[in-house]
């Protein structure tokens, strides 16, 4: 992929990360209508100095009352051996909601694991997939 000023993964493009986020935002062409241009948030994946690496998930915003905080809740299920069976649960991710997403409750979201950026947090959102019925 050429260099590209216009896309927002420009400078990560190598990171097999953003070549996942990349294809995501290809199937949700409708992500980026959501999102803000620009923000002054120094944590934020594009427009701040914050790298993300490692994995992306797709969650659902559970509570979005924390300030540039919001935890989203992920469907799980996990394989008990001992009873041969599976077990299905929820797992809820405090995740960093710059300005420039502002991502509410119920909100359908792409996230992405990224540094330690306080005590619960190291997953931020990279993109916001469906708006929630609330808004
Ligand atoms: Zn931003």
């Amino acid at each position: 992929m050429a260099a590209n000023t216009s896309c927002p993964f420009g400078r990560f493009a190598r990171s097999s990360v953003q070549a996942a986020l990349i294809q995501h935002r290809a199937q949700h062409p409708n992500g980026d209508m959501y999102m803000a241009d620009k923000c002054e948030d120094k944590k934020c994946f594009r427009h701040g100095g914050l790298k993300v690496r490692g994995e992306t998930l797709h969650g659902k915003v559970v509570s979005a009352k924390s300030r540039h905080t919001v935890i989203v809740e992920r469907d799980q299920t996990r394989y008990i051996s001992k009873y041969r069976k599976w077990a299905r649960g929820t797992s809820r991710i405090a995740a960093h909601n710059p300005p420039c997403i502002n991502a509410k409750l119920g909100d359908l979201v792409d996230l992405a694991e990224t540094r330690k950026l306080s005590k619960t947090k190291a997953w931020t959102l990279v993109g916001l997939s469906m708006k929630g019925e609330t808004r």
